[in-house]
């Protein structure tokens, strides 16, 4: 039996989706080639990247509206440096959750000045700042949607006047949102849409160009738009599998559809976890995020048994980050309600035997 998959990334997929990603391996088209042995330039890997691109605009309700989708390498981590050397002439504002923003920041400090305009890091990050001010001259603000390692999730978004750029990795396509208040979203496949080893860039175009200094082509915006994300060679199996689990969730319903399951699947654990006293959550309850959803034990004495009784319910990767410790739950969108189901039955049981 598949094992209920819990890890934070790279993550569970629909196992329609491996399937499919599978066949594709062997067999591609039913031409009697691999997917993975085609020229990415070939007319059947074309059409891949081409629908790829377009079910991602659409899901997020972005056509027709001055974006692109670029499928791009190096991960949400090279984004971090991207961005900056992009859009970063004198200043920039940054909002501090966690891990992923400092390295976002740490990476834009070589780019110009950087304004950090709230941090949550004297609670450990965990919860989200509120009320913090946009400095107006800030050539952008950015800001990360949910913050993986924490278990917290950023429920609105200032209002700004500056173009707002989001790190979206691990909850995009997760949940509804004007994704219009956004200028520039970045995702790693590897948390909602794919294996690692591609990234998703959603742009708005006319935020671009508009930096002084000479940015190399790799690392150029405008170089991979023109060449429709084909300046290289680019991901074909990870743009593949994530274009599968673009038509998988379109077929669900969409955005829409997916959210109501994953507000079903964080309300079952979180309840649990306020209900059971033997557990606690880490993050602040309005700020707990329905991807990830960290916890701990009220009695660290229980930990081995805990341990021991979760893998052997066949569940997998619930340990929390090393800088959290305690206990993580990624519930990405592929997650089945019944392995949630799966988890709080065991959290019942070891109150039952504890
Ligand atoms: C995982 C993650 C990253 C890093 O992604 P890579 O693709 O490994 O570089 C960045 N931001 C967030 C929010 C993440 O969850």
């Amino acid at each position: 039996m598949k094992k209920h998959n819990f890890s934070a990334g790279p993550c569970i997929l629909p196992e329609e989706v491996l399937q499919k990603a599978s066949e594709a391996v062997i067999n591609f088209n039913n031409d009697n080639l691999s997917l993975i042995e085609i020229s990415h330039r070939s007319k059947p890997f074309v059409d891949v990247i081409e629908n790829a691109r377009s079910l991602a605009l659409e899901l997020l309700g972005l056509q027709n509206k001055g974006y692109k989708a670029l499928f791009l390498h190096g991960g949400a981590s090279s984004q971090f440096l991207m961005t900056a050397y992009n859009l970063l002439n004198k200043k920039a504002a940054y909002l501090n959750t966690g891990t992923w923003s400092s390295k976002a920041i740490k990476e834009a400090k070589l780019f110009g000045e950087l304004d950090e305009v709230a941090s949550s890091i004297d609670k450990n990050f965990n919860y989200i700042p509120k009320n913090y001010k946009i400095p107006s001259d800030a050539d952008y603000f950015h800001c990360t949607s949910n913050n993986t390692i924490y278990g917290t999730q950023m429920k609105s978004f200032p209002e700004t006047t500056v173009p707002m750029i989001c790190d979206m990795s691990s909850d995009i396509f997760s949940r509804q949102l004007d994704f219009s208040q956004f200028d520039l979203i970045y995702a790693g496949a590897q948390k909602n849409m794919g294996p690692a080893g591609t990234t998703l860039v959603i742009v708005k175009e006319d935020i671009l160009g508009k930096v002084e200094r000479v940015i190399p082509s790799m690392l150029n915006y405008q170089t991979h738009i023109e060449k429709d994300s084909m300046f290289n060679t680019p991901a074909v199996f990870p743009i593949y599998v994530s274009m599968l689990t673009l038509e998988w969730l379109k077929d669900l319903g969409g955005i829409d559809f997916i959210e109501s399951v994953n507000k079903q699947k964080s309300a079952l654990l979180y309840n649990e976890m306020d209900r059971n006293p033997l557990f606690k959550g880490l993050a602040e309850e309005d700020d707990r995020s329905h991807m990830n959803a960290t916890f701990t034990l009220t009695n660290k004495d229980l930990k081995e048994k805990f341990d021991f009784m979760w893998q052997e319910a066949n569940i997998n990767g619930l340990h929390g980050h090393r800088s959290v410790g305690g206990y993580r739950a990624s519930m990405y969108n592929a997650l089945p309600l019944y392995s949630v189901q799966a988890l709080v039955d065991v959290m019942q049981e070891l109150e039952r035997k504890a």
